[in-house]
């Protein structure tokens, strides 16, 4: 009897998240054909994944509250139009707002380039307890810095070690640093751009410096691609979502924080008394 051809499985759970994350000191390549990868993945089981994985992270935030030894911190890094925003507002409502808080970097005030760039991180970084998410980070840095040649080469390309050194610290300190760089293709960009302009909704996120970075597409994929190879760590690692399908991203950003969430070992604390003794009266 002929046998039938089963259906291709998409990757689930951890195997899907195993294949976006990036090994430490590996030589990376951002092709703008990887940025509409699914892996196998429809847009309805996206969904319903995505919708069980908002749950299922409720739960897992709530435990980490209670047993106060861990914070996680999740750093955001795209191009203009990557969906940051997008993303954040679509997971992230996932978790309790008491417990969760999201800061965005602009180009630094000059109170903040009188100190070291790591400065105004440091001070958003969460506590133990506590989610905090990174809507562009410390690696502007080495981003927009390097390409823009902010400041000099002997400055920037100390960085990376510095970083690596600054989230292993994090790391020993509960706070567990989770990397994520939601990749988009250059035609894609350009439809979301197209898309700011054709809604006067968006109009004001419409921003000329973007197209200038557009221009410098190929300058700002070479950096992408050095940060990932020297600052993805095993305790700090980077992960490269495909953005161009929003289902996709949402499920696999959904994806990478439940499988670190779950790597936890999250307990409930014991009671602090005999509760057998207690009595309500
Ligand atoms: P947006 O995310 O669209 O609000 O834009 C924020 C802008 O701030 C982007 O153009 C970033 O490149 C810029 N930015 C963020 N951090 C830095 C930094 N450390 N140095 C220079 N520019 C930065
Ligand atoms: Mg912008």
């Amino acid at each position: 009897m002929a046998r039938r051809a089963k259906p291709p499985r998409q990757p689930g759970g951890d195997q899907l998240v195993a294949k976006l994350r990036i090994a430490p000191q590996s030589r990376v390549r951002l092709l703008d054909a990887h940025a509409s990868r699914s892996f196998r993945w429809s847009k309805g089981k996206a969904e319903e994944c995505l919708a069980r994985n908002l749950e299922r992270l409720e739960e897992l935030q709530y435990r980490m509250y209670a047993d106060g030894r861990f914070g996680m911190l999740v750093v955001f890094q795209a191009v203009d139009g990557g969906g940051k925003d997008g993303t954040i507002r679509k997971v992230f409502t996932a978790f309790n707002p008491q417990g969760c808080r999201v800061t965005a970097f602009k180009a630094p005030s000059s109170e903040e380039l009188r100190h070291d760039y790591l400065w105004r991180i440091h001070a958003a970084v969460p506590g133990r307890g506590e989610i905090g998410v990174f809507n562009r980070s410390h690696y502007e840095d080495v981003l927009v810095v390097r390409v823009n040649d902010l400041v000099p080469k002997t400055v920037w390309s100390k960085r990376y070690a510095q970083i690596n050194a600054f989230e292993q610290m994090l790391h020993e300190s509960g706070i567990r640093v989770v990397k994520i760089l939601l990749q988009i293709s250059k035609a894609e960009q350009k439809q979301r751009f197209l898309g700011r302009l054709r809604d006067p909704r968006k109009h004001w996120k419409f921003d000329a410096a973007d197209l200038d970075k557009r221009r410098q597409w190929n300058a700002y994929r070479l950096a992408f691609e050095a940060m990932l190879g020297k600052c993805s760590t095993a305790c700090a690692p980077w992960y490269v979502v495909p953005a161009d399908r929003k289902w996709f991203r949402n499920l696999a950003v959904s994806e990478i924080l439940r499988h670190e969430l779950e790597s936890l070992d999250l307990r409930w604390p014991k009671a602090s008394m005999d509760l057998s003794r207690i009595h309500i009266t």
